[in-house]
């Protein structure tokens, strides 16, 4: 939309813009803002930053260090489709003052450096990345009458065990699941699609390109196609995605989580993550007549993946419900292997893409994920097995959830980890190859984090599972 300082001025004022809301996003991938009236704004700040306090986003600075600054990205602006008052919105990188550069636990800075990293290496100038961010709507007012002994709600009107809801979320105040069929589909018209046909003119309106929507496999399941884009662009995207997906469902009454495994016994929510790498113009992970038509390239830069892959799930599956996802019989994978077609992988060759579309998708990543992090780890991790020409297991074209845990060991197929504790000791273990691009302060801070926010708390936390398990 805007290119420079000036022409953001010109289009400020020629769409009566009154409030510029600068964003930014911390190392769980929330997205935070501040919201400077328009006569505020001016060429010294766009240029030098906005002051904010550092000190009240998690795991950041400390109060007596708590002096930053918001580097506003200009060329990112689009004007906010949902304030009553004309608000233009604006992607911000966070700037460390006292050291004089891009803050260190800063995910939009750290996965700018990682591009910048691929370049060094002589290996790759550009990296496409398209997510695939799954979602539940749900209703926002709920309630339960009484939870029979597995944890599952009894719908008294219907008289039926509800296998959709589970005990915990008696508690939880983020969204209430609403039972099968009480939503979706509704006769006369499944409301769902105008949903997501809503939500899908707005993306458009703030500058996605969105190719389609469609209901997923569970109850009350969406996702929208977006195109890919850039590793910053595509980071922003998803941004953008889960903020309008989330405001439309509001203003509709309802409520969407992109949380992992919402509902026991059906399918979770993914961000499969398509990415591929190219240098001069050129897709380096096409290769004419080899497998899935990809290159060696490509083929080390999933070998690199999987090898790191139980550190890099503490980034791409960053929350203990993450792992009640990654079980046999949802399409979700466990198993590090590749395949053409085969959706029980953990990597797909989407089949016979061409030159310009051959690329590789990432399975195992949900949104969680702070996508900024994400990506830059999964690239790491890539760069590090193009570097010493890491081999993945595969291809592999069979129905892999058919296989048995003894025949997975037998065959030697690495799989994912099964708790986000376990992949966080991975990461404590395995992380030099994100060394050029993250800082020990920052690899030491999030994992602290993820382990007092959500490892512990969860851990110590009796389940109502547990109460038919417990022998008493
Ligand atoms: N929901 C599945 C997952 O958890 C994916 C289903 C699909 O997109 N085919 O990854
Ligand atoms: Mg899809
Ligand atoms: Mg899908
Ligand atoms: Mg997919």
């Amino acid at each position: 939309f805007v290119n420079s300082i000036d022409e953001f001025f010109k289009y400020c004022e020629e769409n009566d813009v009154q409030f510029v809301d600068l964003r930014f996003t911390d190392i769980k991938g929330a997205w935070h803002h501040l919201t400077y009236r328009m006569s505020a704004v001016n060429a010294d700040n766009l240029t030098n930053g906005f002051p904010f306090d550092g000190s009240s986003i998690e795991a950041w600075q400390p109060i007596n260090r708590s002096d930053m600054l918001l580097k506003a990205d200009v060329p990112t602006a689009f004007l906010d489709p949902f304030t009553a008052d004309p608000t233009i919105i604006l992607f911000c990188d966070v700037y460390d003052i006292y050291k004089g550069e891009m803050y260190e636990k800063c995910p939009r800075s750290i996965a700018k450096k990682a591009l910048k990293h691929a370049e060094e290496l002589g290996i790759a100038d550009a990296a496409y990345f398209g997510p695939e961010n799954e979602f539940f709507i749900f209703d926002e007012v709920h309630f339960v009458d009484s939870i029979n002994e597995a944890g599952y709600r009894v719908d008294s009107e219907e008289g039926e065990w509800n296998s959709n809801t589970r005990f915990e979320e008696t508690y939880n105040t983020g969204h209430r699941p609403g039972t099968k069929g009480g939503y979706f589909p509704v006769a006369p018209t499944d409301s769902m699609v105008d949903l997501r046909a809503e939500m899908m003119m707005v993306l458009e309106q703030i500058g996605l390109e969105v190719t389609l929507g469609h209901h997923e496999v569970a109850q009350g399941q969406g996702e929208i196609g977006v195109v890919f884009s850039d590793i910053i662009g595509a980071a922003d995207n998803v941004q953008k995605y889960k903020y309008v997906v989330k405001m439309v469902a509001h203003l509709n009454g309802k409520t969407a989580t992109f949380m992992p495994k919402p509902l026991f016994g059906d399918n979770g929510n993914g961000m499969h993550t398509h990415q591929s790498l190219w240098k001069d113009g050129k897709n380096l992970f096409y290769k004419e007549g080899n497998y899935g038509n990809l290159s060696d390239t490509a083929l080390n830069y999933v070998g690199g993946i999987f090898k790191h892959a139980k550190a890099v799930a503490a980034f791409t599956n960053a929350s203990t419900n993450s792992y009640k996802r990654l079980i046999p019989g949802f399409e979700a994978p466990s198993i590090l292997t590749f395949s053409s077609q085969n959706r029980s992988a953990s990597c797909r060759i989407p089949y016979g893409a061409g030159e310009k579309a051959t690329r590789i998708e990432m399975r195992f990543p949900d949104s969680t994920a702070c996508p900024y992090l994400a990506f830059a780890v999964m690239m790491m991790a890539g760069l590090d097995g193009i570097k010493s020409k890491e081999v993945p297991v595969g291809p592999m074209d069979e129905d892999l959830f058919e296989l048995t845990l003894d025949e997975i060991r037998e065959k030697g197929i690495p799989q994912m980890p099964h708790t986000l504790r376990e992949a966080l000791e991975a990461l404590i273990a395995d992380n030099e190859f994100l060394k050029p691009v993250f800082t020990d302060e920052f690899i030491t801070t999030y994992q602290h984090y993820k382990f007092e926010r959500d490892v512990w708390p969860d851990e110590g936390r009796p389940t109502a599972y547990e109460f038919k398990t417990t022998y008493m």
